[in-house]
């Protein structure tokens, strides 16, 4: 299933809003290589994988077909392209929505009323599949670009975009009327490249290293100094703590404690933490995290 030269291949964005993140994550993986926006190939020195880097709507396509075993792309394209790839993992950015958007001052209040009118997108599969489960009849006007200027041009009476605030929509006078999909970006691969004993050995490899990223982000390892009988009122402070890291310290009656918090949770348990006898507390961030 690799290509002759028995390397992975995983495409990314080559330019645009998954591109940064996408090349952070592989590199937090521990992946050495170049990311140019001129090089459609770079080899990773330490991995044997190879970074394709191509426009995000030729991703899906490309993994389908093998031309790249892995990729990350918007589930909103995913869903759009309706290639056969196998979604691997959600990776926690790319937030954003599809969403049905209606100039400000008509008269549209609910998916029903949709019925017979013109929705302007460039994502008519996606459209169509939810109007079908929604029993509404509406006619789906094919664009490629400048989604938002359709009703003013009275090409479509309602759009259907991506936003990831509402705010565009607002900025062109229209008002958001129902989201058809929720998107973040996903790690997807060519199905039969899993099954594949040398491919699907280097994707597992590659797997893990992400899933280990991943459950790492967001976290905190926190340290302290407490007295050994604090411990029971710190473990009320912070339920994580439930089976902390104890270690006697050189004074007696005295230990470290030592365990993984949510970082957004920190500042708001750090003052109840030194409440219950807790000192010198110290976080530190976590780089991956592998179970
Ligand atoms: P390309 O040149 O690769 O085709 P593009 O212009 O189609 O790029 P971008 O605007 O860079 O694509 O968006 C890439 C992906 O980022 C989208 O498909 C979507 O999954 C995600 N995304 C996140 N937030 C937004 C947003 N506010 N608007 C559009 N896409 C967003
Ligand atoms: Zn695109």
């Amino acid at each position: 299933m690799l290509a002759t030269n028995g390397r992975l291949k995983l495409a990314l964005q080559r330019s645009g809003r998954l591109t940064d993140e996408s090349v952070q994550l592989l590199r937090s993986c521990g992946l050495a290589f170049e990311h140019s926006r001129q090089s459609l190939s770079s080899p990773c020195s330490n991995f044997d994988l190879d970074i394709l880097a191509i426009r995000d709507d030729d991703i899906p396509e490309f993994v389908q077909d093998g031309v790249a075993h892995l990729g990350i792309v918007g589930q909103n394209i995913l869903s759009e392209k309706q290639a056969r790839t196998r979604a691997l993992l959600p990776l926690g950015f790319g937030y954003c929505r599809l969403m049905v958007s209606v100039p400000e001052r008509s008269r549209i209040r609910s998916v029903r009323d949709l019925a017979g009118l013109r929705i302007g997108t460039t994502y008519p599969a996606t459209l169509r599949a939810f109007l079908k489960k929604q029993k509404v009849a509406a006619k789906i006007v094919k664009l490629s670009g400048s989604v938002e200027l359709s009703p003013a041009l009275n090409v479509a009476d309602a759009i259907c975009d991506i936003v990831s605030t509402g705010s565009t929509a607002r900025m062109n006078g229209l008002r958001p009327l129902l989201t058809v999909m929720e998107s973040q970006a996903v790690l997807v691969a060519h199905p039969q490249s899993l099954s594949d004993k040398r491919s699907g050995q280097l994707i597992e490899r590659l797997l893990i290293r992400v899933r280990a990223v991943l459950e790492a982000r967001g976290k905190r390892y926190l340290m302290m100094n407490a007295p050994a009988d604090a411990l029971p009122k710190l473990q009320k402070v912070i339920p994580s703590l439930k089976s902390p890291t104890v270690v006697p310290l050189a004074v007696s009656g005295m230990v470290a404690v030592h365990s993984v918090v949510a970082e957004d949770v920190f500042w708001d348990v750090m003052e109840r933490l030194k409440a219950a006898g807790a000192t010198d507390i110290v976080v530190v961030p976590i780089e991956t995290i592998v179970r």
